[in-house]
């Protein structure tokens, strides 16, 4: 019984499908709320999702550290601005300790489907466990199915191939002849720390990359040990980076002109300054507008590609062939090693689960023509269901934490008006969920995005499946639950 109102206070039942950084999030942050029933499955050994994932030379956050920690949980040990890879996955992991999520997930347990009934998910896993629920959420990720080409001759390369999300550390690099395909924020931090050891190195690019050139500084056990005894102060750092990203980069992508301006201006002069030789420095120079294709943040990318082993490659890729790679000009490479740095599936989200929403709708069927969610978090057509950092997030300049914490505290709103019998089922409302595209294809009109490039940021309509607006007002937003775009239903 809630002492205030004098309702009953129910507690729902929550499958959590995944334990990266938002379901070790959603676990601690749920528990606080008094939701205790939680059954927290993920589909590997460890938890950490993108940062157990990931694993390639060079892994690293280029969001500021200390606005890439959750903002209960800072870090005054971070030993470099920007992160590196094994030191997220650390933190994850003594977080998951520190707060008990650890031992409560079921490991190795990937769902394989969950199907909507009358309120109520069955849930179904790979170690043939039937889980019923009131509530799921999927905390399954964005960027987690590597998106290989399906080049001609690719099977036939004798050498080791592999995708950057499953770097294969048994192939000794050093010495090798490379070829890196790709020249996104992946190969721009796998490509510096291949060049050191390759004997030669061919990068394949495609496009090339507007470049934000930002130093990785490292941090002395002396600045540590100050911001272990003054948590002010990680906390300023912290506010100083989010008013930065917000108020400059984030600005700067959707539509206001002085911030994109002044971003254009620190790119072009970078390439300017950072290439020397001019035939080099018009290959590596877009033709589009900065900050259509995600920005690459690092300033030891260019350095790399101008050394004495590297090569970059602009000609097409013809074919893979057993030794290499054979350019559209017709010249061979040869290499022992390719590594493709080619992205991700963005979409595919929970798939390739078995999901049936209300009256058997398929989440493929759902999904087949257009994308269709609300507000980030609602799948119109699945009640009682919701989906982590889903389309129409500010994803892309932004910490993924902070819109995940957004997103928790959005979500067990939420679920504590189910906990208070308000409704058993809730559903987004076809109506909102239109009020809500056309919203997001107004702000979309003035974003660099749709500004004449191809990236993983657009759907097959050419439409960015990002928050086109500032990050301010998706938190104003998203502080409250619009009631009345939801449809609710009591079974009893
Ligand atoms: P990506 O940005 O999608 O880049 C893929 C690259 O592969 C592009 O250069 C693309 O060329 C190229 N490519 C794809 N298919 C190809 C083909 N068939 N032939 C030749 N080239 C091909 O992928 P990513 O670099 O893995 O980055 C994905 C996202 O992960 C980033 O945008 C970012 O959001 C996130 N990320 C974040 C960090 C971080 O520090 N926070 C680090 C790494 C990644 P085109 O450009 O021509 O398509």
């Amino acid at each position: 019984m809630d002492k205030m109102t004098d309702k009953p206070t129910r507690n729902p039942s929550v499958v959590i499908i995944g334990a990266g950084m938002t379901g070790v999030l959603l676990t601690i942050k749920l528990r606080e709320a008094g939701i205790t029933d939680l059954t927290i499955l993920e589909k590997t050994d460890r938890l950490g999702g993108t940062w157990r994932e990931n694993t390639y030379p060079g892994v690293a956050c280029d969001i500021p550290a200390h606005m890439y920690t959750y903002s209960f949980e800072p870090n005054p040990d971070w030993s470099h601005r920007y992160a590196h890879g094994d030191e997220i996955q650390a933190y994850f992991e003594r977080v998951g300790r520190k707060y008990g999520v650890t031992n409560s997930i079921g490991f190795n347990e990937a769902v394989t489907s969950c199907v909507y009934n009358d309120g109520k998910w069955t849930v179904e896993t790979s170690k043939g466990r039937t889980i019923i629920a009131d509530f799921v959420i999927n905390s399954t990720g964005i960027l987690h199915h590597p998106a290989k080409p399906d080049i001609k001759g690719i099977e036939t390369f004798k050498g080791s191939v592999f995708h950057t999300a499953e770097w294969d550390h048994s192939v000794d690099l050093a010495g090798k002849k490379i070829g890196i395909i790709g020249t996104g924020s992946t190969a721009a931090q796998v490509v510096p720390e291949v060049a050191k050891i390759a004997g030669k190195l061919s990068v394949f690019q495609r496009s090339p990359q507007w470049i934000l050139p930002l130093g990785n500084k490292s941090v002395s056990e002396k600045e540590k040990a100050g911001l272990r005894k003054n948590p002010i102060r990680v906390e300023r750092i912290r506010q100083i980076n989010r008013w930065a990203l917000s108020h400059l980069l984030t600005k700067a992508v959707t539509g206001h002109k002085l911030q994109k301006f002044l971003l254009t201006l620190v790119c072009q002069q970078y390439m300017k300054r950072a290439v020397k030789d001019p035939v080099l420095r018009e290959k590596l120079t877009p033709d589009f507008e900065v900050g259509c294709k995600r920005l690459v943040i690092t300033n030891t990318f260019i350095p790399a590609l101008q050394r004495d082993n590297v090569d970059v490659v602009t000609d097409g890729i013809a074919e893979i062939t057993p030794t290499g790679i054979k350019t559209t000009t017709g010249e061979q490479i040869d290499m022992d090693v390719l590594v493709l740095s080619t992205g991700f599936n963005p979409v595919a989200y929970m798939r390739p689960m078995n999901l049936l929403g209300r009256d058997g709708l398929d989440i493929n069927d759902a999904w087949k023509d257009k994308i269709k969610t609300y507000r980030s978090v609602c799948l119109p057509g699945f009640p009682n269901n919701f989906l982590m950092l889903g389309p129409n997030s500010p994803i892309g300049n932004f910490s993924v934490i902070e819109m995940s914490e957004v997103q928790t505290r959005y979500i067990i709103k939420i679920i504590q008006r189910w906990r208070q019998g308000e409704f058993d089922a809730i559903e987004v409302k076809p109506t909102a969920v239109q009020r809500f595209a056309q919203y997001m294809k107004r702000g979309m009109s003035k974003t660099v995005w749709v500004s004449g490039c191809q990236s993983w940021y657009l759907d097959g309509d050419g439409d960015p499946i990002l928050w086109p607006y500032t990050f301010q007002r998706w938190e104003a937003e998203m502080a409250e639950p619009e009631m009345n775009d939801f449809d609710t239903i009591s079974f009893s």
